[in-house]
């Protein structure tokens, strides 16, 4: 089933003129004319010369009359023919036009021709002081369903939600299809009734809603819908308009995505502004990576029955020139977005390995490793190069994996850790507790530690579930014998909780803000656990696997 296209003044634009050959009509009209003022005459002398045998009058005449007929039906042949080319050739040409600027799947409009209708649109509906909304609409989860049940079954669930729509929406509205699963619409409304809007988005969920049935196969299709109109402060000329609307809906779209999906989200101006930040931010981390304004800060780690430091947890911190010092929780998210994670995550290892190297070393160092560079094949070989240029002992390293990160591609992963583990590299499972990981994962994967999620340890004794969830968390490692540390140990009646459950190890604020390399020198060379020199430890090596060793403080 096609949805009529939108008739916009590009579409109209081609409508049915007749094409005429104006050269074979000025010969048949000449050719006419001809005929007429000399024909009859011409010929009944003719005819009379071929009935009675009798040479014509005007001979002359006569060839001219025979060449008139002649020219007449050369000049019809012409005209004819020719007006079937041009005709042929206008076919053609509006198909190009339509091609160009609609979408061949559902006959809405095209990205391309969308800004112009949209221009036109807002023009009008000013003339009769109507303001036109703009739905940017994303359908949810569109590239599972496709992938699940094949790119036919994603054209009907296209076609059919935009046929849907398309009968909702009112009179001379616009439907344009921007790509993939993405399209945008735009209706004029009366901005005193901008209830109406509320009305009709209300009418398009409940229509997205109904299941779309496929040769037996029942999708359920929901949608996520960004709402920006001209009444909001834009000025400009039309078309700037245009763009800025399409835009701003564009932003209130990606809200609605965020939000959860399946719903829709007006533009508001602090959407703007947190693009402007967004964005800062991204050339900030980009032009900062290179100028070292990443930085390693630390965290205690501590043995919670001898109340020994065993190593530290080194957490990534950003040194902003405008906004100061930054929390990994809003830079890491990013840098994974733009896709420097690694480079990222490769610079603070290497400044943290140089550190680590001057401390004692039974003190271990501990990182934080993204999802994203578990996917990467030549992680393991990047860090064991940054190993070897740091000449750091690869059992004194400790990668902190979280527990999402299982459920992307465990054999990877298993490949992954079998390998560094190979290598003498530690491995722990971070976070526990918030990522549903199975026992038989656990099992399977050979990790050096588990550490519970902060969330869990900060809740103890306030929190009934946290209690049991700690005590499951507990059994589970004496188990399967695997060390356990609590992260977010903020004070002593947390602590004095966590005992209860048997023996861990530990960080939290308790023992101290995470802090930089300066200070953690200052601390490790009050406590003598600074050897003058780096230590000269058996260097990593590429070729030649140290054996993993329990670290003991
Ligand atoms: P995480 O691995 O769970 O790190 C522990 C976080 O808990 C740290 O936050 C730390 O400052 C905070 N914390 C420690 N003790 C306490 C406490 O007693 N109470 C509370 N409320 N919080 C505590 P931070 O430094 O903001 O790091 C946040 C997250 O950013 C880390 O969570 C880690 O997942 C990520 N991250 C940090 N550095 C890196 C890095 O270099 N690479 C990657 N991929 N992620 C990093
Ligand atoms: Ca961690
Ligand atoms: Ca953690």
């Amino acid at each position: 089933m096609a949805i009529e296209p939108i008739e916009t003044e590009l579409g109209a634009e081609a409508a049915d003129k007749p094409v005429h050959d104006i050269v074979g009509l000025g010969i048949i009209v000449a050719a006419v004319l001809l005929f007429v003022a000399n024909g009859s005459t011409v010929l009944t002398d003719f005819l009379r010369s071929v009935i009675n045998g009798t040479p014509p009058r005007e001979p002359m005449l006569s060839v001219a009359l025979i060449l008139n007929i002649a020219l007449l039906l050369f000049g019809w042949r012409r005209y004819v023919d020719l007006t079937k080319e041009v005709g042929q050739r206008r076919q053609a040409e509006e198909t190009a036009h339509r091609l160009a600027h609609t979408d061949p799947l559902t006959g809405c409009l095209n990205r391309r021709s969308i800004g112009p209708a949209l221009e036109e649109m807002i023009a009008t509906a000013r003339t009769t002081g109507h303001e036109v909304v703009v739905m940017m609409m994303d359908l949810d989860n569109f590239k599972r369903s496709n992938d699940a049940h094949g790119h036919q079954a994603g054209d009907a669930v296209l076609l059919q939600t935009a046929h849907r729509i398309g009968e909702i929406l009112p009179d001379r509205s616009v439907m344009a299809r921007l790509g993939g699963d993405e399209f945008a619409f735009a209706a004029i409304y009366d901005p005193d009734h901008v209830d109406a809007i509320d009305r009709l988005m209300a009418r398009i969920s409940a229509a997205i809603a109904r299941p779309i049935e496929l040769e037996g196969v029942v999708l359920d299709v929901t949608a996520s819908f960004g709402l920006a109109t001209s009444a909001e402060k834009a000025n400009g000329a039309s078309e700037d308009i245009a763009a800025k609307l399409m835009h701003r809906a564009d932003l209130a779209m990606y809200q609605a995505k965020k939000s959860g999906r399946n719903r829709y989200c007006w533009f508001e101006q602090s959407m703007e502004s947190e693009l402007r930040f967004r964005s800062e931010l991204e050339r900030g981390i980009r032009d900062g990576i290179p100028k070292g304004e990443f930085v390693p800060f630390y965290e205690k780690q501590v043995d919670l029955d001898t109340g020994e430091l065993t190593g530290f947890e080194m957490l990534a911190r950003w040194k902003c020139p405008k906004h100061g010092l930054l929390s990994p929780e809003i830079f890491i998210p990013i840098a994974e977005e733009i896709g420097l994670i690694s480079e990222l995550s490769e610079s603070l290892i290497r400044q943290a390995l140089q550190d680590a190297r001057e401390w004692d070393p039974r003190l271990t160092l501990s990182v934080n490793i993204s999802p994203l560079q578990l996917r990467d094949p030549w992680f393991a070989q990047k860090l064991l190069k940054l190993l070897v240029e740091a000449n750091f002992p690869p059992h004194r390293l400790d990668i902190e994996i979280t527990e999402t990160c299982l459920h992307e591609n465990i054999g990877v992963v298993r490949t992954l850790i079998t390998s560094l583990k190979n290598q003498g590299i530690r491995i722990s499972l971070d976070d526990f507790g918030t990522g549903y990981s199975s026992l038989a994962q656990l099992r399977t994967l050979p990790f050096d530690q588990i550490k519970i999620d902060r969330f869990f340890v900060s809740n103890l004794g306030k929190n009934k579930d946290s209690d049991t969830i700690i005590e499951a968390i507990s059994s589970l490692g004496k188990g399967l014998n695997l060390p356990i540390t609590a992260e977010g140990i903020e004070n002593t009646q947390v602590l004095d909780e966590l005992r209860k459950y048997g023996s861990f190890k530990g960080q939290g604020f308790l023992y101290g803000q995470p802090s930089d390399a300066d200070s953690v020198r200052a601390i490790l060379a009050e406590h003598n656990l600074l050897p003058a020199a780096p230590t000269q430890e058996a260097p990593a090596s590429l070729d030649q696997p140290q054996p993993p060793r329990a670290a003991s403080a």
